[in-house]
């Protein structure tokens, strides 16, 4: 559905009933489109050392009070047996930002492995930030096919205050980078932070519209957590309450569930560390998809982009059956051992020709 900027604004300011109104219609786009499945990417968080340095991340290189780690081949080629044995169809691969050789080549080498597992029978998601266009191919090329570029906010205004202004943090940069995923052929995602300091409701809905305008298969909305060591929790009180950063969130899930009814939506972990029955709202709101995580649990607390993250000590198994009864509860289910790819890319990928997947 188009809409326009007023008309996104209105939504984005309902409260009570309207409100309420709006999430329920944006279920029943949901259930009517995609039906109430949720599809599961097995998050591998496999390294945290960064070169950049995002004001409201724990990650950034600046700092030095996190332990940084990597994890070994076997360990990443563990986690993706790992995920297909718990029947998850997808992995998502996500680590601090590197763009050198190094780090470029074992990419490729782990996605051509993780590909091996079952005859290719596992969807790979990559979240590795900024790289060249040739990087991307290589990656596509080896087997990767979807990836989450989040932009964090679409308006450059606001992007620099939550970036340093510098050459490694570009907002141009990090357009051109979306451009070239999509010509690349990726399922291409992003997403941006809901409550940040100095964020207003027109930055929000102009952020709904940027993804409308780029056309992405796939968005992801959190509330933005302060984290205490980042430069950017000295304006904490700019931020508000937990309940309105939630709330906020779930009526953007819903606008673009109305706006954009067949694409794929991330029911982001930090939902859930706002707000208990947050992953479950967020679905209810209109998301579709949920990121398990199967990082080895000494290394999780060291992967915190925002502090108290939610679900840090659960084992894969505990979380699967956690999910398991928290989604029936809600009358959604789990698509065990399918890739769960965005219906929207598919049918674009029939028209173009551009490179889908089973
Ligand atoms: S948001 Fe990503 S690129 Fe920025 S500092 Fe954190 S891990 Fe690095």
């Amino acid at each position: 559905m188009d809409m326009t900027f007023e008309e996104i604004k209105a939504l984005l300011a309902a409260e009570g009933a309207q409100m309420e109104l709006l999430l329920k219609r944006a279920l029943e786009v949901k259930l009517r489109e995609m039906d109430n499945y949720v599809h599961l990417r097995g998050l591998i968080e496999f390294g945290n050392v960064c070169e950049k340095n995002c004001l409201y991340c724990g990650l950034r290189r600046g700092n030095s009070k996190v332990g940084r780690y990597c994890l070994t081949d076997d360990d990443v080629l563990s986690c993706a047996r790992l995920a297909h044995e718990l029947g998850y169809g997808s992995v998502a691969l996500q680590s601090g930002e590197r763009s050198d050789a190094d780090f470029i080549d074992r990419i490729e080498r782990l996605v051509k492995e993780i590909k091996k597992i079952d005859g290719g029978s596992l969807g790979i998601t990559l979240s590795l930030g900024e790289q060249t266009e040739d990087t991307y191919r290589r990656w596509f090329d080896a087997g990767a096919h979807r990836y989450l570029l989040r932009i964090e906010s679409s308006d450059e205004t606001l992007y620099y205050k939550i970036h340093p202004r510098d050459s490694k943090h570009s907002f141009r940069q990090r357009i051109a980078c979306l451009e070239s995923l999509i010509r690349t052929g990726y399922q291409t995602g992003t997403g941006v932070m809901v409550g940040l300091p100095f964020q207003t409701i027109d930055h929000l809905a102009g952020d709904l519209l940027f993804f409308k305008q780029m056309n992405v298969a796939m968005v992801g909305l959190g509330p933005y957590i302060p984290h205490p060591d980042t430069p950017l929790y000295r304006f904490k009180d700019l931020v508000p309450e937990a309940k309105k950063r939630m709330d906020l969130t779930l009526k953007m899930i819903a606008v673009l569930r109305l706006m954009m009814p067949r694409i794929n939506m991330v029911a982001a972990t930090a939902n859930q560390t706002i707000d208990p029955q947050g992953r479950e709202k967020a679905i209810l709101a209109g998301a579709n998809v949920i990121m398990p995580n199967l990082t080895p649990g000494e290394y999780r607390e060291n992967y915190f982009i925002y502090p108290d993250k939610a679900c840090v000590k659960d084992t894969p198994d505990q979380c699967q059956t956690c999910l398991d009864i928290r989604l029936a509860a809600i009358g959604h289910k789990i698509q065990y051992n399918a890739w769960g790819d965005s219906p929207a890319f598919t049918e674009m990928a029939g028209i173009t020709g551009a490179h889908a997947r089973p």
